[in-house]
C-alpha cells in the first residue's frame, strides 16, 4: 500500500461512521489527487475559486467539489453550475448571490454558514451575533435554490488542546441552538463541518459530521 492509501485508511479508521471525510486538495498536484481518487475518495475541497475551476476541468467528473475558503460575490457564478457544497457562507449578501446564480442554472446548492470562533484576527466567518442576525432576517427561507445544511468553523491554530476543545464545544452548542430555533422541521440541517489534520479527533468528540483534511492525507 502506498503512503497516501495508508494515510487514508488510518484517518478513516479514526472517523468511524457518520463522519464524512472531505479531502482538502489545495496546493497538491493532479497526480497526488488522482492517487487519492483511485483509493475511492470522491469528495474533495479547495479554498480558492480559481483552483477549484482548474481542478474541475482536468479531474474526473464524478468528484464532488466543496468550497471551503472565502467566496467573493463576483465569483459565485463560476462555481454554481457544479459545486456540491459551499462551506464558507459568511454574509446574507453572499447567500443572495448564490440564490440568484443557482436559480439561473436551476440547481439547489447546499451551503454551510461559517461561524468565527477562533482567536486569530484573520479568519473569515460570522460572529455568533452576526449568525443570529442573518437567521433572524428570515430572508434565506424564501431561497428556493439554497439548502442551508449546517455550520462550518475553524478552531484557533494552536497547540493548546483545551482552547481547541472549548471552541469546538461552543460551535456545537451554537449548532444545537440554531437547529432547535430555525431548523427543527428540516432534517437537512445536520452538518457540522469542524476538524482539520491537527484537530479532527477533538472535533469528532464534539459532534463533527464532516472533517476537512489535507496535510494528514498527503504527508
Ligand atoms: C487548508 C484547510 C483545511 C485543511 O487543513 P490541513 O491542516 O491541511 O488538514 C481545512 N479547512 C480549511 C478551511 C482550509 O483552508
Amino acid at each position: 500500500m502506498g503512503r497516501i492509501a495508508e494515510n487514508l485508511a488510518s484517518i478513516k479508521q479514526k472517523l468511524g461512521s457518520g463522519v464524512e471525510l472531505i479531502v482538502v486538495s489545495k496546493f497538491r498536484s493532479t497526480a497526488e489527487i488522482t492517487e487519492v481518487y483511485n483509493c475511492g475518495q470522491r469528495i474533495f475541497a479547495e479554498n480558492r475559486v480559481q483552483a477549484l475551476l482548474e481542478r474541475y476541468e482536468v479531474l474526473p467528473k464524478d468528484i464532488q467539489w466543496h468550497l471551503i475558503g472565502h467566496l467573493q460575490t463576483k465569483k459565485v457564478k463560476f462555481i454554481t453550475p457544479f459545486i456540491s457544497m459551499i462551506h464558507s457562507v459568511d454574509s446574507l449578501k453572499l447567500l443572495q448571490e448564490i440564490e440568484k446564480q443557482a436559480a439561473k442554472v436551476n440547481r439547489i446548492v447546499p451551503c454551510l454558514l461559517q461561524l468565527f470562533v477562533a482567536k486569530e484576527e484573520t479568519k473569515f466567518g460570522l460572529s455568533e451575533d452576526e449568525l443570529y442576525e442573518l437567521l433572524e432576517s428570515g430572508e434565506w427561507k424564501a431561497y428556493k435554490h439554497i439548502q442551508v445544511c449546517g455550520l462550518m468553523a475553524m478552531a484557533s491554530n494552536t497547540d493548546d488542546q483545551n482552547l481547541i476543545e472549548s471552541e469546538f464545544k461552543r460551535v456545537k452548542n451554537i449548532f444545537d441552538a440554531v437547529k432547535d430555533k430555525y431548523f427543527q422541521s428540516d432534517p437537512k440541517f445536520k452538518e457540522l463541518s469542524i476538524g482539520m489534520s491537527s484537530d479532527y479527533p477533538i472535533a469528532i468528540k464534539h459532534g463533527s459530521t464532516m472533517v476537512r483534511i489535507g496535510s494528514a492525507v498527503f504527508s
